[in-house]
């Protein structure tokens, strides 16, 4: 019986057995007691399945894992301690010192950090590409020590829409995999293994907790690509530092998951703590609800803002004049998420003078939650730059960020309509 999302979202991950708590437990235990040295050995050889220690593996976390990967329709996933920690997991569980990445320019500011200025200081090149790019003008990118591709479904906070089947025509035509981040989209939206993707990672800090209570990243495997191409040595030849285990040869389609959960996990340490994969899973069961109202939401704020005569544009994807209708007709028939951006009349200092006069959207530093929330890129996480860079970043000084919760969208509406005025 294959169940629909809605479903996969209360019952998939753990299913108590007979007497057993009703409601996901929460294992607070670092450790895991046993009954002998020999199972304590097979555990650390990897060759039986079982908890050793909590920064590896987790009871309560897996079942949160096993969850998330049956809502995406991958066959394992890794939960991490943020959504940094995922995309920083994600690429350095295939690229070494050396490698080479190419990755979509539009993509959250953390992840461009961490690309642009961490993975450069540890030897490992990148190359930024338009995403609306020709599929010939992409190929140029490439190296001969390219090993991945990375980009965002809806991106933070351009709100650009990926073409998912092109980016993953280029990716396997270059014999490397396809890394989608899908925070703004999540499962519930969008699916991007069923359109090509390898890898999924999230910040589940975003939607899929959906309260702002708890930080935390997932990393979803396809078990779709095939590592065995002699591009990825790291998974395909013997790891001494479990005995000579080759992870394609001896975890077959869990190899990528396997290898970033039992040596990139257990040396980097950035594991999700069970107290948080707890708050995760509720924010989890009503993912659907929430995500079918956001978007509804969204789309009659994007409405009101595209008919108001004191705003320049708006980025929605589901306005016939937004660049990426096609594409979100395509990939998000559903709908794009609860974030819109905008631009109002007066640049700079009418948009902090909009923001300052907003009674129930809240200024704070975070996206996609459950309460409508504003944030000025350039007064806040783009603040030390000029007008002139941020121009030239492609952030008007005048951009809103605009995240709409699932309050009555009549009063989101209404807060709008005053501060406007
Ligand atoms: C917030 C965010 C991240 C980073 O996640 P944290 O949980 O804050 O570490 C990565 N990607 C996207 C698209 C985000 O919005």
């Amino acid at each position: 019986m294959t169940w629909k999302i809605e479903t996969k979202c209360l019952q998939e991950g753990y299913k108590p057995g007979n007497g057993e708590p009703r409601v996901l437990p929460i294992y607070q235990s670092t450790t895991y007691k046993y009954s002998s040295t020999e199972h304590v050995a097979q555990l650390f050889d990897l060759t039986v399945p079982g908890h050793m220690y909590s920064r590896i593996s987790n009871p309560t976390v897996e079942c949160v894992e096993n969850k998330i990967a049956a809502l995406e329709g991958g066959v394992a996933a890794l939960c991490t301690s943020s959504g940094q920690a995922a995309s920083m997991i994600a690429l350095l569980n295939i690229c070494n010192a050396g490698d080479h990445i190419v990755s979509s320019s539009t993509i959250y500011g953390g992840t461009f950090n961490l690309f642009d200025k961490r993975f450069r200081e540890m030897g490992i090149s990148i190359t930024f590409v338009d995403q609306d790019s020709t599929e010939e003008e992409i190929q140029k990118a490439f190296l001969p020590n390219t090993k991945a591709v990375f980009a965002e479904t809806i991106a933070n906070p351009k709100i650009s829409i990926l073409d998912i089947e092109k980016f993953s025509r280029i990716a396997h035509k270059n014999n490397v995999p396809l890394i989608v981040d899908n925070t703004f989209a999540t499962p519930i939206l969008l699916r991007p293994i069923e359109y090509g993707a390898d890898i999924v990672t999230h910040s589940t800090t975003k939607y899929m907790d959906g309260h702002a209570v708890s930080i935390g990243g997932v990393i979803v495997d396809s078990g779709n690509f095939n590592w065995d191409n002699g591009k990825f040595p790291g998974l395909s030849e013997p790891d001494e530092s479990y005995h000579g285990m080759v992870y394609t040869r001896d975890c077959g389609k869990a190899a990528y998951i396997t290898k970033a959960r039992v040596q990139l996990m257990r040396d980097y340490g950035t594991p999700m703590t069970p107290n948080n994969a707890f708050l995760l899973n509720l924010g989890l069961e009503t993912l659907h609800l929430r995500m079918e109202r956001h978007c509804r939401n969204a789309e009659k704020v994007a409405e009101f803002l595209s008919e108001n005569d004191k705003v320049i544009s708006v980025s929605y994807p589901t306005l016939k004049s937004d660049k990426y209708y096609d594409l979100a007709q395509k990939y998000l028939p559903n709908g794009c998420s609860g974030v819109i951006s905008f631009k109002i009349k007066g640049g700079r200092e009418a948009a902090v003078k909009f923001m300052d006069k907003l009674k129930l959207a809240a200024i704070v530093v975070h996206v996609a939650d459950c309460r409508t929330a504003v944030l000025h890129p350039a007064s806040s996480t783009h603040r030390q730059m000029t007008d002139e860079q941020l121009l030239q970043a492609g952030i008007d000084p005048g951009l809103i960020r605009f995240s709409v919760g699932i309050e009555n969208v009549e009063d989101i509406i209404d807060d709008i309509r005053q501060a406007l005025e």
